[in-house]
């Protein structure tokens, strides 16, 4: 594990960081941009109400 945040450049191929040289697909670039849409459902913020009466 790296603490890299990753400065992604992108190629035909891929992209690759600039700052670590991490090689990625596109598809592995787009899946870490985007996780996966039950992570996404899982952290919607559904389960808890924010409210100002305190
Ligand atoms: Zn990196």
């Amino acid at each position: 594990m790296t603490s890299c945040k990753h400065s992604f450049i992108g190629k035909a191929d891929g992209v690759h960081c600039a700052k670590c040289g991490l090689k990625l697909t596109a598809q592995e670039y787009a899946a870490m941009m985007q996780p996966s849409a039950a992570e996404a459902k899982k952290t919607a913020r559904g389960g808890k109400k924010v409210t100002k009466d305190e």
